[in-house]
């Protein structure tokens, strides 16, 4: 399997020049102090007979015709419902990294989420710039989140996304995998669709840079995105390309 850094790198450069924030503009979410010193959590069982990924996966095989749509999960309910409604026409799993304040506001999500056959993962409690905070305050906003997913659903999820940050550190990395999250999920293709460019340009974006095994970047609580959705599912599956979760395009 080849999981290179340097493709996302090129997609980002080749986007805007520049390395952007990546998971969306979104104001990070106001949460009380941690308190006290987080205790680590036991490691989850590695799958029976898969070699062990990486500390970061960029994309999947790219001898598969697969890709898996990741989603900053977040955003006002209107959107949200429309966005997983149009995902179950579309017959389209997807990942779905939740904000664990967002899912603490709005729980019923949890399990609408993992009814629609979708995955969850952790993408923080408070969405804030991840990579700029020290090491404990990085494991706190991680196990939090991981917290209220095994209080919703009863498990942690597999996946941790990190937040404002397209790429994670050495040390998001390691407080990550204290927090129960070997893998950190990055991406491959940005759609750039937090920037709120239209429905168009969020599909071109996506096709342009879509290869079998790719990883995209979506939000929810964007309109534009959710009109996209149809005619971005559709020009991958002209292309060949199936949309699986990440579990199943990295099993
Ligand atoms: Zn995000």
């Amino acid at each position: 399997m080849q999981l290179s850094r340097r493709d996302a790198l090129t997609a980002a450069l080749a986007a805007g020049g520049v390395l952007l924030a990546g998971c969306g503009p979104e104001a990070p979410v106001s949460a009380p102090a941690p308190s006290g010193s987080p205790a680590p959590s036991p490691s989850p069982p590695a799958a029976p007979s898969a070699p062990p990924l990486p500390a970061e996966v960029v994309h999947g095989p790219r001898d598969r015709r697969q890709v898996a749509l990741t989603f900053h999960g977040q955003g006002e309910d209107s959107l949200v419902r429309a966005a997983l409604s149009t995902l179950a026409d579309l017959h389209a799993p997807v990942t779905v990294f939740a904000v664990g304040a967002w899912l603490d506001g709005s729980p019923q999500w949890a399990k609408k989420i993992l009814d629609g056959g979708h995955e969850l993962g952790n993408h923080t409690y408070s969405h804030l710039d991840l990579a700029s905070m020290a090491g404990t305050g990085q494991y706190a906003e991680i196990h939090r989140c991981a917290e209220t997913l095994r209080r919703l659903t009863g498990t942690r999820g597999r996946w941790f996304r990190p937040s404002q940050t397209p790429r994670s550190t050495a040390s998001i990395e390691a407080q990550a995998r204290k927090a129960g999250y070997p893998t950190c999920l990055a991406y491959d293709v940005d759609t750039l669709d937090y920037t709120d460019p239209g429905a168009a340009a969020i599909v071109a974006n996506a096709l342009a840079g879509v290869q079998p095994g790719s990883i995209l970047s979506l939000h929810f609580g964007h309109a534009g995105t959710v009109e996209a959705l149809p005619e971005l599912v559709r020009g991958l599956r002209d292309r060949g390309l199936e949309p699986v979760t990440a579990s199943a395009l990295l099993a």
